[in-house]
């Protein structure tokens, strides 16, 4: 298939902001794509080689690309970077630069979605000395056969910067919508995408052997599951009644959520959003090895820093050092170690548990185990009753908890991959007159700092997810809760993100002094939630023109680095603690 057939629909996509018509323009790509390539066109769409998980990234630096425009232009490195600076997109200079060439010298060859993809895995692959040079060369010579559109795509494949604005929910749509003639088969799809966390394999199954494909994929080690979310309520009786009146009451430990995968052969740790941490985390892999029965086995739990002397719970800032770290690995292990509290088990020698309840889970997950001082089950009560909830509250926050989960009991307390629903609901510790909890914003604007602030941000612009349609809407801008040491970073933190204008996938009706890809993500507190006029997320939802904004934010001083922009709160949540509040005031 001709690449050119790709980047036709890319400028298609580009060029809409209604995602049905995404999803149509997307299944329209699909059809046309042979079988045989379907995972290759579905990882590209996404921008990406392959799954998430793998960690296997293009990503190549900026100069770098700057480089390679300059040889297949012919213009010299200052020109392209001089028009990067005022165009502020790589890959539209790319094809105003090389829109310049002729026909003839540009285009020695067509395209393929295969040389594509095959040229772009070289370049990820490549590494050590040298590989600098080899990624150089394998760039240029894609630029070489490339057309002008082609090239804006492919350098903005290059620097990891896609962009097209089509949420994983679209292209299951586009897939279901392609291979089984029916839009509502993206349920059994999106199951599949759940428990794979590979759009490319599920997108191979769809295409080659129908739903019924789809239906047979199974859990399988060393392939990671989305996870299961909890949702959040502050009261616990109300709490209770979303539970049928009776929950698994759970501490709700402050650290890094993992899913183990142990087999024979596999050895794996991933984070909450997937990205494979085993490397940083030899100490866990060796913990539950050692403890578990089973040969092999799917767990999940959260790691927490202890003190090794008196085993008391550390912050999280400590054990977020542990996971950025490539490098001194023995050292940190060393300097801080860490428990895992196993809550879930969702696989155990051949069986597939996520179909279970919660207790029979637990259950199992209680045999599969034996506990030692690294590694233990998630402490746990079962109870109808809320005052024995508060007491397990003011236990768990005394041992150094952000409160507690409480869990349903149910017979269809299956494991929701991917999900975030009632069968789980966070209960953290309430503050008075503020927000009962905090939310985690992306940063999508930044405005400049004077005075003391001048050279960082003054203040940042912070929105939410919407998932229905992809956007992420804005809530508040915040200034407040920022260090000395967290504005001087904030100018580089954000330097890669920078855009030269507001992305399509954000709603703003603010005007930022400067726009962002939305990438970080903070965790903020905030007095209460309002309507506003100005901001867009839940706009007209509670009255025309009017959004709602969290009054008076602040940042906790947790960067989210554990989550993606998707996994930040939803203005669905955001909707929610809004009419919580109200009826607290009805109270
Ligand atoms: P938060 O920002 O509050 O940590 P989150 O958005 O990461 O939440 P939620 O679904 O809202 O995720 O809350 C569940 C999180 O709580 C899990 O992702 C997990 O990391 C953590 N956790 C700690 N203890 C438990 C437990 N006993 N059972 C389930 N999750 C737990």
């Amino acid at each position: 298939m001709k690449y050119s057939l790709m980047v036709d629909a890319y400028e298609k996509i580009e060029a809409t902001t209604k995602r049905l018509e995404m999803r149509d323009l997307l299944a329209n790509l699909f059809q046309k794509t042979p079988k045989n390539i379907i995972s290759e066109v579905t990882y590209l769409t996404q921008g990406k080689l392959y799954p998430d998980y793998m960690g296997i990234e293009i990503g190549l630096a900026e100069k770098l690309i700057v480089r390679a425009l300059s040889l297949s232009s012919g213009k010299t490195e200052k020109t392209v970077d001089n028009a990067f600076r005022k165009k502020g997109d790589l890959g539209e200079v790319a094809a105003t630069l090389l829109g310049k060439k002729t026909q003839q010298t540009l285009m020695s060859r067509t395209l393929s979605v295969s040389d594509v993809y095959k040229i772009f895995d070289k370049i990820a692959q490549s590494t050590g000395s040298g590989s600098i040079d080899v990624k150089l060369r394998f760039l240029s010579s894609l630029m070489n056969d490339a057309s002008p559109i082609e090239a804006k795509y492919i350098i903005r494949m290059a620097l990891g910067k896609l962009r097209l604005g089509v949420a994983d929910m679209t292209i299951l749509e586009a897939l279901a919508s392609a291979f089984t003639g029916d839009v509502n088969n993206k349920d059994r799809l999106e199951r599949a995408y759940n428990i794979s966390s590979d759009l490319g394999l599920v997108a191979k199954l769809v295409a080659t052997s129908g739903i019924e494909g789809i239906t047979e994929l199974n859990v399988e080690v060393g392939r990671p599951i989305r996870p299961m979310l909890a949702e959040r309520l502050s009261d616990p009786t109300e709490i209770l009644e979303k539970l049928n009146g009776k929950a698994a009451v759970e501490y709700k430990y402050d650290g890094l959520r993992m899913q183990v995968h142990i087999s024979p052969k596999i050895s794996s740790i991933f984070s909450r959003r997937l990205e494979n941490i085993t490397e940083q985390f030899p100490d866990v892999i060796k913990y539950v090895k050692k403890s578990m029965k089973p040969k092999e086995a799917i767990f999940e739990g959260e790691c927490v820093a202890i003190d090794a002397i008196t085993t008391d719970f550390l912050p999280f800032q400590m054990i977020s050092q542990r996971r950025g770290r490539k490098h001194e690995i023995k050292d940190m292990v060393e300097q801080i170690p860490v428990k895992l509290f196993l809550f879930d088990l969702l696989y155990s020698n051949g069986i597939e548990c996520t179909q279970m309840s919660y207790q029979n889970r637990r259950k199992i997950l209680t045999e599969a185990i034996k506990p030692n001082d690294w590694i233990s089950l998630s402490e746990q009560i079962i109870t109808t009753n809320t005052e024995e909830i508060e007491k397990f509250m003011n236990r768990a926050v005394s041992d150094g908890c952000e409160g507690l989960i409480l869990k349903s009991t149910d017979p269809n307390s299956t494991y929701r991959a991917g999900a975030r629903g009632w069968v789980w609901i966070k209960y953290k510790r309430a503050y008075k007159s503020e927000l009962a909890d905090t939310v985690d914003l992306v940063v999508v604007g930044g405005f400049y700092g004077r005075g003391k602030r001048g050279g960082s941000y003054g203040a940042l612009l912070l929105a939410a997810y919407n998932k229905v349609n992809g956007k992420f809407q804005t809530v508040c801008k915040c200034g407040s809760g920022f260090t000395d040491n967290d504005l001087k970073e904030l100018p580089s933190k954000l330097e890669s993100s920078t855009l030269s204008q507001r992305s399509s996938q954000v709603d703003s009706k603010i005007s930022a002094d400067v726009w962002f890809n939305p990438y970080l993500v903070l965790e903020v507190s905030g007095d209460e939630i309002t309507l506003s006029p100005v901001h867009t997320a839940c706009e007209n939802e509670l009255r025309k023109n009017s959004g709602l904004a969290i009054r008076f934010p602040r940042f906790t001083g947790r960067y989210r680095l554990d989550k993606s922009p998707e996994d930040a709160s939803t203005t669905k949540e955001i909707l929610g603690m809004y009419n919580n509040q109200l009826k607290k005031i009805s109270i």
